[in-house]
């Protein structure tokens, strides 16, 4: 399950930037997220990048891969579906849903579109846009239809 390729995945997807760690969070004794001290040992490292040494604790790496896995289905699925094209499906709809719940849960803040920057709101037709950036993949959401602005 933490094999190095998801946490790098995990990393990309939902660490904060290195500039807002603390000292310990920095050389890997506090969750990058929740800010608890890790005990020896316990923190999952996620990777770099270097000369950092990020860890998170457990609980907080199950909400989060549980969040980017959700992303990844609901992305997959518009990759392979032939109405979404044309506007969402339902299954995406369902799907999009579960990730935003999954993305609450884990205290991750509110999306937004990187088209018009918005925070998408609940209910907002949006779609995953995976792409990549300078220092890697970069997991994103863009409105449907015509922004706002
Ligand atoms: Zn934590
Ligand atoms: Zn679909
Ligand atoms: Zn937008």
């Amino acid at each position: 399950m933490h094999e190095s390729a998801t946490m790098e995945a995990l990393r990309l997807y939902a660490a904060p930037a290195p500039i807002t760690f603390t000292a310990s969070q920095r050389s890997g004794t506090a969750c990058v997220w929740c800010e608890r001290e890790l005990q020896e040992r316990e923190g999952i490292p996620l990777g770099g990048p270097p000369p950092w040494h990020p860890h998170a604790c457990v609980p907080c790496c199950e909400r989060r891969i549980r969040a980017l896995q959700t992303y990844l289905d609901w992305y997959h699925h518009g990759v392979r579906c032939r109405r979404c094209p044309r506007g969402s499906c339902g299954k995406a709809g369902a799907l999009q849903q579960a990730h935003l719940d999954a993305q609450q849960q884990a205290g991750a803040p509110p999306p937004w579109c990187v088209e018009c920057w918005d925070v998408i709101l609940p209910g907002a037709a949006v779609r995953p846009i995976l792409w990549q950036g300078l220092r890697g993949l970069v997991f994103s959401y863009v409105h449907v239809c015509a922004c706002s602005r």
